[in-house]
């Protein structure tokens, strides 16, 4: 029997217990936010979108409550930097829900969902923080997380919720 389109896409990567140094903590998105996730990151074809996703963190999993979008100040297909203005707002909207930031998600409209060389340049929110990646290259958009340091990066463990 077929699946619905939606649930097609909503995927995670879940590591190999050898992974666990790595893995920092992992994140649970429930799939009506990585939904709106998705549709941010088209509405924003061609350039690059970027976001955040807070929530509470619970013995080592991250449960996203809050998908914000954040404005990409560069509008740019192969770059974003967060809009000042938007993440002062995001930032308020996450202290008034008494929620922490869990990832930061940007995306990439013409290449694979990894770090590009300007991302680990860049890396905003440090070794820590989760980052999210959303590839639009082919016709269905692709998701992976990782984190990142100045020169490399290791996938990391996260995984879309239909239940939520
Ligand atoms: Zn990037």
């Amino acid at each position: 029997m077929a699946r619905s389109p939606q649930r097609l896409h909503c995927v995670g990567d879940i590591l190999p217990e050898s992974s666990t140094l790595t893995n920092r903590y992992s994140l649970r998105i429930p799939q009506r936010l990585y939904d709106a996730m998705l549709a941010q990151a088209v509405a924003e074809l061609p350039n690059e979108c970027c976001g955040l996703l807070a929530g509470q963190m619970e013995q080592g999993v991250g449960h996203v409550t809050l998908q914000l979008p954040l404005v990409n100040a560069v509008a740019s297909p192969r770059e974003f930097t967060a809009d000042p203005t938007s993440l002062l707002a995001a930032d308020k909207a996450m202290r008034s829900a008494g929620v922490e930031m869990l990832a930061i998600y940007h995306s990439h409209p013409t290449s694979e969902a990894i770090p590009s060389k300007t991302d680990l340049a860049r890396n905003y929110h440090g070794d820590n923080m989760m980052n999210l990646i959303i590839s639009l290259k082919s016709g269905q958009p692709e998701v992976h997380a990782w984190w990142l340091t100045a020169t490399d990066y290791v996938p990391a463990e996260w995984k879309c919720d239909t239940e939520l």
